[in-house]
């Protein structure tokens, strides 16, 4: 065997490596988090691709975010491999689809796809003679999409939502028949939605002999990554895809389905070594990524979970050397919250952990404003995960038909920055009132962007050849006034509105995420698989973890998983956290059930054993209540106290800081609530 193959088994432990250097075939590797199962997948491509087994560019590696995709890639290219698909399901079918289109469309042009379903939903509910309001929209959407991923057809809903036990906000029936308008209204818009595009790709290799057979000869090997969270649509692909064959290596851990709510099931997982007796299976518990401590608290959190898969769930052992205990946190409210976490990444940052090593993870994304603000004040970069790119959005998407149809109808001559202010005008921009807040600025915000590149692009002509990634980055985030508006129409070199819209749609397709180096801010979906030294898990009482939605066992459990999910995302430092109250002197809420170290009324906690300990220690330390003379939080325990502040409080506080950490504390004691702040030590 190749050295370089030799080189790829170092670094893997007896398991792992017994995951890699299986032969061809059905392999699964079932195991918690942190134990390497990324890192044995993609070990085992690499191994099999060095030693000349397979050829890499017929392994299709399916990963469950773009950005795991790209961490696949750099690491089989740091291994010395080069040339693998790893792909999301969605862009594996999508290249397909785009690459068959013109054979299986009849020239037609392949349609566009829709990004959201809620305001085609809002229209199919009208026909149906509901009125549905944004948030019951969504909940159709989520339905609707429910079911096309269960395969699922209008007809046949009522009896699988039945079955599913799906808690609606309609009779079935009726979500039966909006879903039904929802699909006309849909092919009459000329639109594909996510799981079109998913069928588009199966039904491509399921009724065309040829492209099955051109699909099958490019993939021959297979690797599915986070297979817990597969839902029925998708493995009828992987089953397209794979034609009868079996060379499929499927890794994933039943404690981290957090998707069933969108159809996706562990049961394939479950079912996958038992319906291949042939198959490799392998179990990992060494976890690599985390300090014991946050393994224990990782075991304590799944250890109470409830429900199918439960029996091969293993205990994690951590192998890494012990770390900083899990801080657990009360705020008086959610200001305060951000506000404290800003200035511990502050501290992070200045104290050499890099800003990309540091995550803020939140279980919805409008959680997200509040660290924004609280990290741009602290002066610590940022980079907000999964938010829509400039080019999808959908009034960016608006304006460039706008544009598309103002080509047509202006003049060459006209100068491109007053035309292309006119189109955006018709879409209902109006140049110089930024709207007060809230969606409308936002909307205001992007066409302003958009104007601004108009002006980039007259007045540079030279620097298109280098699209800057930082200047669109700058149109996105920046808050334009665009004054210099009504004079850029005299700009001396002239690009026509014509080819301004071919510079926009090749900006679109280059689009990618931006390099910057920040501190993530992600909704705990989007962080699965992925890890940082110091994770910020915020926001977390119960109502918001598990959230309010959650109502069925089964969903309830499926929150704690999200926060098993979380948890397991920390190398080094973790800290739980949630402000009392939404906005200061507020109704106080509850800690997040799932972690016995908030539950101050003790009482949950003794049935287990690792979490009650924990629980009576802080207790106890409850008694011995010690204010931080910054903060005003509770001291309950730790190095620190003896300092007289919390972690959290910086020791060398400007002025300005150290003014708004009194005001809180005076807020608090205005409110008669003192927060709490807890160390296990
Ligand atoms: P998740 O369930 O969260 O996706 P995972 O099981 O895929 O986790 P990986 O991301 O592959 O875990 O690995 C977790 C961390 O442990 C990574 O930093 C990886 O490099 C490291 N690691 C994995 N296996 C080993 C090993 N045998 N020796 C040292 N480090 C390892
Ligand atoms: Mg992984």
């Amino acid at each position: 065997v190749d050295s370089g193959a030799q080189r790829v088994l170092a670094g893997l432990d007896p398991e792992q490596r017994a995951a890699v250097t299986a032969p061809a075939g059905p392999v699964c590797i079932l195991a918690g988090a942190g134990t390497g199962k990324t890192r044995a997948i993609t070990h085992r491509i690499a191994y099999r691709a060095l030693s000349g087994e397979i050829a890499a560019r017929h392994v299709l590696a399916v990963t469950f975010t773009a950005r795991a995709a790209a961490e696949m890639r750099a690491r089989l290219t740091a291994l010395g491999v080069g040339g693998v698909q790893a792909r999301t399901f969605h862009a594996a079918a999508m290249r397909q689809v785009r690459y068959f289109a013109p054979r299986l469309l009849d020239g037609r042009a392949m349609p566009e796809l829709l990004d959201s379903k809620v305001r085609l939903v809002t229209l199919a509910a009208a026909r149906a003679g509901v009125r549905a309001d944004r948030a019951a929209a969504r909940d159709l959407a989520g339905e609707i999409e429910w079911a096309k991923s269960s395969l699922v057809e209008p007809t046949e809903y009522p009896v699988a939502a039945a079955k599913a036990a799906r808690d609606i906000p309609y009779e079935a029936a009726r979500v039966a028949e909006i879903f039904a308008h929802y699909e006309k209204v849909k092919r009459s818009s000329g639109v594909i939605d996510f799981e079109d595009l998913l069928r588009a790709a199966v039904w491509g290799i399921e009724e065309h002999r040829d492209v099955a057979e051109q699909v099958r000869a490019q993939y021959r090997h297979f690797v599915v990554d986070e297979y817990q969270d597969v839902n029925p649509l998708q493995q009828r692909l992987l089953t397209a895809w794979l034609g009868g064959r079996d060379d499929l290596t499927v890794v994933g851990d039943v404690s981290q389905t957090i998707y069933s709510f969108t159809g996706a099931t562990a049961d394939y997982l479950i079912d996958f070594s038992r319906q291949r007796r042939d198959a490799v299976v392998v179990r990992l518990v060494r976890d690599y990524r985390s300090t014991p401590q946050v393994v224990g608290l990782a075991n304590a959190v799944i250890g109470q979970a409830r429900g199918s898969g439960s029996r091969l769930r293993l205990q994690l052992v951590g192998q890494r050397p012990p770390g900083p205990e899990p801080d657990l946190r009360i705020f008086p409210d959610e200001p305060a919250e951000a506000a404290a976490v800003a200035a511990r990444c502050r501290q992070l940052v200045d104290t050499g952990t890099p800003a990309r090593e540091i995550a803020v993870l939140f279980r919805t994304n409008a959680q997200s404003e509040a660290y924004e603000k609280a990290l741009s004040e602290a002066e610590v970069p940022y980079v907000v995960q999964g938010a829509e790119r400039f080019f999808e959005r959908a009034e960016v998407r608006q304006a460039m038909v706008a544009l598309r149809s103002a080509v047509r109808s202006t003049p060459g001559e006209t100068p491109l920055v007053p035309a292309v202010v006119e189109a955006l005008t018709a879409v209902g921009w109006a140049p110089d009132q930024p709207p007060a807040g809230g969606a409308a600025r936002e909307r205001w915000e992007a066409l302003a962007a958009l104007v601004q590149l108009a002006q980039e692009c007259a007045s540079a002509r030279s620097e298109l050849a280098s699209p800057a990634v930082a200047s669109e980055e700058r149109a996105q985030r920046a808050t334009p006034v665009l004054s210099p508006i009504g004079e850029a129409g005299v700009a001396e070199r002239q690009m026509s509105l014509a080819d301004f819209c071919a510079e926009l749609q090749r900006r679109a397709a280059q689009q990618h995420a931006p390099t910057v180096d920040g501190v993530t801010l992600a909704s705990l979906h989007s962080a699965k698989g992925l890890e940082w030294d110091a994770v910020f898990l915020v926001g977390l009482s119960d109502g918001t973890l598990p959230t309010t939605y959650a109502k069925t066992v089964e969903q309830v459990e499926e929150e704690r998983r999200l926060l098993y999910v979380g948890v397991t995302r920390a190398r080094e430092w973790l800290w739980l956290s949630y402000g009392s109250a939404r906005s200061p002197g507020g109704r106080a809420r509850r800690p997040c059930r799932f972690l016995p170290q908030f539950d101050r009324s003790g009482g949950g906690a003794e049935r287990t054993g690792g979490p009650a300990v924990a629980g009576r220690r802080a207790e106890r330390r409850r008694s011995q209540v010690v204010s931080c003379r910054i903060c005003g939080a509770t001291l309950l325990a730790g190095a620190d106290r003896k300092l007289g502040r919390c972690p959290g409080c910086p020791s060398d506080l400007d002025e300005e800081l150290h003014a708004r950490l009194r005001e809180w504390r005076s807020r608090v004691a205005g409110a008669q609530k003192v927060p709490a702040y807890v160390v296990f030590t």
